[in-house]
């Protein structure tokens, strides 16, 4: 499958069409800042569907290995994406009313007979991902910032002095 594909996402969801591929995590952009690096490839599946109401959907799986940065370390952090998110789909312009004031309710997009699915599986990880992606406590690489040697001794000294036990009453 081509990763420049665009579909009409309305009538993909109301044909129940399919369509899965694969992305290369160095073409989503987007990604760029909370990327350690751009290695690696995220495969997605794409289905037309239609829920208990009739209502055209779009059902959108994304799994695949990202190399985020660690946010205190700076350094890499593996993380999977697994992804099934259920889009219903309205039509361009058809007020929204109670379905996008619904919290139970799926996430709702417009209708775009021209959606390039690589933007929607974007929009999809990018929610997906933790806000400050992090090594788990104790797990940082221990590669931090060189530190001046008269600067840092006086914020060591600091640091000792609130680690120091108050003393005993
Ligand atoms: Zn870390």
């Amino acid at each position: 499958m081509s990763a420049a594909a665009v579909i009409d996402s309305l009538e993909f969801a109301r044909a129940g069409d399919e369509l899965r591929g694969t992305l290369s995590v160095a073409s989503l952009k987007r990604l760029d800042d909370v990327l350690f690096d751009t290695q690696g490839r995220l495969d997605y599946e794409l289905y037309g569907r239609r829920d208990a109401r009739n209502r055209p959907q779009l059902e959108v799986r994304v799994s695949g290995p990202l190399h985020l940065q660690c946010q205190r370390c700076l350094g890499l952090l593996d993380y999977a994406v697994d992804i099934e998110a259920t889009l219903l789909v309205v039509p361009r312009g058809a007020p929204l009313g109670d379905e996008i004031d619904d919290p139970e309710g799926p996430d709702v997009i417009e209708g775009d007979p021209e959606l390039e699915v690589a933007a929607l599986i974007e929009d999809e990880v990018l929610l997906s991902l933790p806000l400050a992606p992090r090594h788990p406590e104790g797990f940082c690489a221990s590669r931090l910032p060189q530190i001046q040697p008269a600067e840092g001794s006086k914020v060591f000294a600091e640091l000792a002095a609130l680690k120091r036990p108050r003393d005993p009453r």
